[in-house]
């Protein structure tokens, strides 16, 4: 399949027709357990935790999208994060990125350091940070880029030279990107991470999460932790994500051409300050979103004074919803210091920089006169 192109990719890999009915669409295996052939012998399924037959296809598609060894589905991004650091032992040393999604700082800060794992947060923006931060058992550095909800870019080729130098692995959320936008194995990286709530299923009626590895090796430890922690994707999960990711590319577009002309909105009116949004000639990484990406995503973020001004605007719009997530269909928006970084202290907060009138955009396919406007008359009543 890889000598295909990605809007081919994204409709035939691992949707070959059934092998028995010929349905186009991959079926639903409802089955938790396989009948066996004999007596350690089986027809390449022998119980749903280890492997399913619609749950095979979805990790087919993912590894294709992603350039990668092996895909593995999870039954929620922050399950995926977990099976990420699940082979960690007391005593290593993890470096993550520093304006990380929310979620992923309460599970490392909540859990994960219990284990006697060291956690350090380093403004993975600035690749001789990480560098300096390298430690003799340091294993794994864990990158987000762009960043939630800052648009900080790391670069990834840069981080994953001096990384593999050391013998360290790197892995990469790439949830606001998507696959069509930016594939961190390609620039280097080891492992990459979604969560397939995002762009990748693209209608926000599903949780779920996925690691796509690089080599074998990391094949075997990621099948062994879904089997060992059993943290999987549902089949019907696994069957909405494929149905989702064969429109994503073109998803992708339309959020991109909206994206884009919502940024160059937002960036005259005098209201909106620190507009975050890759795709602007005045982001300070510009040129490294165009070396490493292969588009600027509708994801963007900026300030708009105080929480009461936040309020205001976000209960004046009309079109957008005052939602959390994003990558979905629907224009969202969502004051980021009470939703995605509910759980980041005050303190912590106010030193990443996200401050109480912070608003997150995910700019949704609709049409883009209509979200201006909207956006416009919210605006209008801060
Ligand atoms: C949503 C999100 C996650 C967590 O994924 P869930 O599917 O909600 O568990 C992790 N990282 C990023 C960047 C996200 O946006």
């Amino acid at each position: 399949m890889s000598q295909y192109k990605y809007s081919t990719l994204a409709v035939h890999a691992g949707s070959e027709p059934d092998p028995l009915t010929g349905a186009v669409n991959v079926p639903l295996y409802l089955s938790s357990t396989f009948e066996l052939t004999g007596v350690g012998t089986d027809r390449g399924w022998d119980y749903s935790r280890a492997g399913n037959p619609t749950r095979d296809r979805l990790e087919t598609a993912l590894a294709a999208l992603e350039g990668g060894f092996s895909g593995h589905a999870f039954t929620s991004g922050m399950a995926a994060i977990t099976a990420l650091v699940a082979h960690l032992h007391a005593g290593d040393h993890l470096i993550c990125s520093k304006d990380v999604y929310g979620g992923t700082a309460r599970l490392f800060n909540q859990f994960i350091a219990n284990y006697g794992i060291e956690i350090e947060y380093v403004t993975t923006d600035v690749p001789e940070a990480v560098e300096k931060a390298i430690k003799p058992n340091t294993k794994l550095i864990h990158l987000e880029t762009p960043s939630n909800p800052l648009m900080v870019l790391s670069d990834i080729r840069t981080i994953s030279e001096i990384a593999h130098a050391k013998g360290i692995e790197v892995s990469v959320d790439n949830t606001f990107m998507s696959p069509c936008l930016q594939n961190p194995i390609a620039l280097g990286a080891d492992i990459v991470m979604h969560s397939t709530t995002k762009y990748l299923n693209g209608h926000s009626d599903g949780i779920g999460g996925a690691l796509i590895g690089s080599t074998p090796e990391h094949k075997e430890r990621l099948i062994l932790v879904q089997k060992a922690a059993g943290g999987i994707m549902s089949p019907f999960e696994c069957f909405l994500v494929l149905r989702g990711i064969k429109t994503m590319p073109l998803r992708i577009k339309q959020h991109e051409e909206n994206g884009q002309a919502v940024a160059e909105y937002l960036q005259q009116h005098p209201k909106v300050t620190k507009l975050a949004y890759p795709g602007l000639k005045s982001h300070p990484q510009y040129d490294l979103a165009m070396k490493q990406q292969k588009g600027f995503g509708s994801m963007m973020s900026f300030d708009i004074g105080t929480r009461e001004n936040a309020a205001k605007f976000l209960g004046a719009l009309k079109i957008f919803l005052n939602a959390e997530s994003l990558g979905g269909v629907e224009s969202l928006a969502s004051h980021s210091a009470t939703t995605t970084h509910g759980s980041v202290s005050a303190e912590e907060r106010a030193e990443m920089g996200i401050t109480e009138g912070r608003i997150r955009l995910s700019i949704g396919i609709e049409d883009k006169e209509d979200l201006i406007d909207d956006l416009d008359q919210a605006l209008a009543a801060v």
